[in-house]
């Protein structure tokens, strides 16, 4: 049986094989993960209120400004945006099952006319070439890496359009070994503040606005709202290796969290495009 150690929140791409071999996820699993988040709000840590403080740093939309939520989940944080801007906005996102929940929820709120949910990977978009007013990205551009999703987007973005991403980072310059290895082995490119604006600037944008993600995003948005989800799940599922695997990742990782939250979170990025 695969020990599948289960990157973060991540019905991922990749799961790490004990002997450390990468392997594609098995599709039962990719949907049991799938159907795991399916049932909650959000599929990272953040809230309405920390959406809409990363909005209140962006002055260039209109009616008819083109906005891309890139790995929108099912578009919690995607429909608020929606309720307080007037543009267009697609929402993209790997998995159809997250898609055809977005869509349900535009349609529910009456926002399909300006909300569309479209199936995409965020390392080859469907956008053209300095179409985009705004990209929004809360806690999925780990998928392709920080700086590579900075520097692949932007070309979609006009000059003057703005760029908001939420991205794990590091709040001190070292940590207890347990936390600082269990993210080397999940997402290496976590880094400190002050290294993730650096590279936000590199990759030829001026940094607006960094901010960081208020505990509550992580416990009553995301961690809290799992516990009912992994006990139905627990039942459903009762025997399943890989279910129990799961959920034991996901619990040890929220236990990480609660122990070590002061020393890393979830950081709101605020930058804009300019002229290289
Ligand atoms: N923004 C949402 C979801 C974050 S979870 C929220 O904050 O609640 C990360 C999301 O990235 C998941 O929905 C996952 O399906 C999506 N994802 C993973 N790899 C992707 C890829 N290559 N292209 C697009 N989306 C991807």
């Amino acid at each position: 049986m695969l020990k599948a150690l289960l990157c973060l929140r991540m019905y991922a791409i990749h799961i790490k094989i004990m002997n450390n071999e990468n392997k594609t996820i098995h599709e039962f699993e990719f949907n049991l993960i799938c159907e795991y988040f399916s049932n909650m709000e959000r599929q990272g840590p953040g809230s309405p209120e920390v959406t809409l403080q990363a909005l209140s740093f962006i002055d260039n939309l209109t009616d008819q400004s083109l906005i891309a939520d890139i790995g929108c989940g099912t578009g919690g944080q995607t429909m608020v945006l929606a309720q307080h801007t007037l543009g267009q906005i697609t929402g993209l996102d790997l998995f159809s099952g997250f898609i055809n929940i977005f869509n349900h929820n535009a349609r529910r709120l009456g926002l399909q006319n300006r909300v569309k949910g479209i199936v995409g990977s965020m390392d080859n978009l469907p956008f053209l070439n300095e179409e985009l007013d705004l990209i929004w990205s809360e806690g999925a551009i780990y998928h392709i890496g920080f700086e590579r999703g900075l520097n692949e987007w932007r070309k979609y973005l006009k000059t003057g359009g703005y760029i908001a991403i939420s991205e794990s980072a590091w709040f001190t310059e070292e940590r207890p070994a347990e936390i600082h290895n269990f993210w080397m082995d999940i997402y290496p490119e976590i880094d400190t503040i002050p290294n993730k604006i650096a590279q936000i600037q590199k990759a030829g944008y001026i940094p607006v606005a960094t901010f960081i993600l208020p505990a509550t995003c992580w416990t009553e948005h995301y961690h809290i709202p799992q516990i009912a989800v992994q006990e139905a799940f627990l039942n459903k599922y009762s025997g399943n290796k890989t279910v129990e695997e799961f959920i034991a990742f996901q619990r040890h990782e929220a236990a990480l969290y609660r122990k070590y939250k002061e020393y890393y979170g979830y950081v709101f990025f605020i930058a804009k495009k300019v002229e290289l």
